[in-house]
């Protein structure tokens, strides 16, 4: 299955209502654990990305495309998101390069955007961050295109992947971030990241359901 830039202008606008929509419960739980101002920052970078869908929308290319978006993450969001989100799409930028993106390459392309991220953050899964979403959910994406899954098997997976990241990161300690100053108290509360980068993924997902229903 080839899919084209052309879905990211829907992308950026579903999750950015989608943020909207969760701005509350994400605010408290990073008044919690951080300083209060991931969704200020995420909601920043996503206004200066509506900015540009219609260059986006244009864009055939996506290596193009995805560094156009991590600049302007890199540079809009600020805080520890920013330069992790940017660092994820200007790394899948450069893997995307010269590459037909199919779901096939389009799996390797977010690990090595994840694995970009990791070593930009010094962070692995197990450490209450957004990552605890998005590793999983690379290697779930990998693994269902490795065994050729159905797109209605592979899109719930990864749904079910982010969901239970996100949890994961309640009763873990934090070791990396803002939170990490806070040791054991920072146990009982989910990360406003992994929570975000939740509701990222299954924004995306919806979009992708959508236009799969559409082609129908
Ligand atoms: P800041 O913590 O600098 O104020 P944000 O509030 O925008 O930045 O983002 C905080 C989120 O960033 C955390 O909830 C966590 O998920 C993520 N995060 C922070 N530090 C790291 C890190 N080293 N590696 C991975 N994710 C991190
Ligand atoms: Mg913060």
């Amino acid at each position: 299955m080839l899919i084209t830039p052309v879905v990211l202008p829907e992308i950026i606008k579903t999750i950015r209502q989608t943020i909207a929509d969760n701005a509350e419960e994400v605010t408290a739980l990073d008044q919690a654990i951080g300083d209060g101002d991931h969704v200020v920052n995420l909601q920043r970078g996503f206004r200066a990305l509506m900015e540009q869908v219609e260059t986006i929308e244009k864009e055939v290319d996506w290596a193009v495309a995805f560094q156009k978006i991590g600049m302007t993450l890199m540079s809009t969001v600020g805080g520890a998101s920013g330069s992790l989100y940017g660092t994820l799409f200007i790394s899948m930028s450069k893997s995307a390069s010269g590459q037909i993106v199919s779901l096939a390459t389009f799996a390797q392309v977010f690990m090595q955007g994840i694995e970009a991220m990791k070593q930009r953050g010094k962070s692995d899964v197990g450490e209450k961050t957004m990552l605890d979403v998005l590793i999983p959910v690379a290697v779930q994406l990998q693994t269902s295109v490795n065994n050729q899954e159905p797109i209605s098997d592979l899109l719930p997976a990864l749904e079910h992947v982010a969901l239970a990241g996100m949890e994961s990161t309640k009763y873990m300690l934090a070791t990396k971030g803002r939170a990490s100053f806070l040791g054991d108290r920072s146990r009982n509360h989910i990360d406003a990241g992994a929570k975000t980068a939740q509701l990222m993924i299954s924004s995306v997902i919806s979009v992708i359901k959508l236009r799969l229903v559409a082609s129908n």
